[in-house]
């Protein structure tokens, strides 16, 4: 336990990470592998929150740039996110890891309406609190979302799993020649326009001083290593 650099731990999922090689959904094999090491992560000791994305199912941008009303097709992401949240609540229990799922927009019989003060009893409780409908606001991301919740549970970092292993100055899956930060500031990213989370998600993560890094999530003991404080992926500095 004492190895651990970051004890309260905000890990950041993308809907898509969920869906592997797949189209679209949910991946179970993706699943179980996330669920195996978040479980390594409690074992050590790491209170761990989730927020969970939807991109595997439903974004609000898209469905607005299909006609739909903005709002309503971003009501319905969030609600795409409780189904994500479930899903990965049901992996982590099916191996024996105690879970809460928080949901922004209440929705009780599913799950618990989201209170702070009741989410840092569950993570000074051992239990993994999945946060679900990201802010409970249309026109928001899940990654604004991460930072809001990991800011008020005074999480010591967040963390973006995704398939890559960090920040690239240019697409790595494009250009064979990109080449990856291992350090970087909000405000590089911001204004290198590096896509790394939205806007939002950086300058509010930056006005509290809130580390983010981005690691590839695929490779099995990154997200422990990365909590250890070793050197994995990107480490953005407010
Ligand atoms: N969303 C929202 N408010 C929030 C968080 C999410 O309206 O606070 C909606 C939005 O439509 C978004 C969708 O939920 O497109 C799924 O979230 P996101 O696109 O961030 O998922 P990810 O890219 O992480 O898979």
């Amino acid at each position: 336990m004492s190895d651990l650099k970051y004890k309260r731990i905000l890990l950041k999922l993308s809907g898509e990470a969920l869906m592997g090689s797949d189209s679209y959904g949910i991946n179970t094999s993706v699943l179980d592998f996330v669920a195996g090491e978040v479980k390594d992560l409690v074992a050590f000791g790491v209170e761990l929150g989730i927020v969970v994305g939807a991109g595997n199912i439903f974004r609000g941008v898209a469905g607005a740039s299909r006609g739909m009303d903005r709002t309503t097709a971003d009501n319905m992401g969030m609600l795409a996110t409780v189904i994500n949240s479930l899903a990965m609540q049901d992996a982590l229990e099916r191996k024996l890891v105690t879970t809460r799922v928080m949901s922004a927009i209440p929705m009780q019989t599913v799950s618990e309406p989201y209170i702070r003060r009741r989410a840092t009893r569950h993570l000074e409780k051992g239990r993994v609190v999945i946060f679900a409908a990201g802010t409970g606001n249309p026109y928001f991301t899940t990654d604004s979302a991460g930072v809001l919740r990991a800011l008020e549970i005074d999480a010591d970092v967040i963390i973006k799993a995704t398939k890559v292993d960090g920040v690239y100055d240019k697409d790595p899956v494009k250009f064979p020649d990109a080449v990856k930060y291992e350090e970087l500031t909000s405000s590089d990213v911001l204004r290198k326009n590096l896509r790394v989370m939205d806007a939002a998600g950086i300058a509010l993560a930056r006005e509290d001083n809130l580390p983010i890094m981005v690691l590839n999530m695929n490779v099995r003991g990154n997200i422990l290593k990365a909590a250890m404080g070793g050197k994995v992926g990107t480490v953005i500095h407010a």
